[in-house]
């Protein structure tokens, strides 16, 4: 093992780079509102590893806006839930849709998957 991640305690997906939001200071730079993402299978299947191995107490997934990509944080969620992580973190600013039906589906889908910690970014103001 490497002796680096004899620590580790938690897991970060930056989901995707594209982004609803147009922050002056955004720390990631430009943005589009569509882009790639990351491969899920791939960052499911290090969940499941990373898990196996270490004592992680919590995994985050952020963007970007990674509502715009939400298969890939369901899939990433539930992968962190089956591997009982304790805290499973979503950062969003919170715009990702303006379909009501839609963003009551995309809520429904995030609790099934094992959302238990909700930040709303406000980054706008900052
Ligand atoms: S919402 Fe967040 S990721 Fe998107 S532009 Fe603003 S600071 Fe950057």
């Amino acid at each position: 093992m490497n002796p680096a991640f004899r620590n580790l305690r938690r897991l970060e997906f930056l989901v995707t780079l594209a982004c609803t939001g147009r922050c002056k200071r955004c720390s990631e730079g430009e943005h589009a509102s569509t882009g790639g993402h990351i491969d899920g299978g791939a960052a499911v299947r290090a969940v499941y590893s990373l898990c196996g191995a270490f004592g992680i107490d919590s995994l985050m997934t952020f963007g970007g806006e990674p509502l715009l990509c939400i298969d890939e944080v369901c899939e990433i969620q539930a992968a962190a839930q089956e591997m009982s992580v304790p805290k499973r973190q979503l950062i969003t600013n919170g715009f990702f849709n303006r379909d009501e039906k839609k963003i009551r589906e995309a809520a429904l889908r995030l609790a099934q998957s094992g959302v238990n910690d909700l930040l709303l970014s406000v980054d706008a103001f900052h």
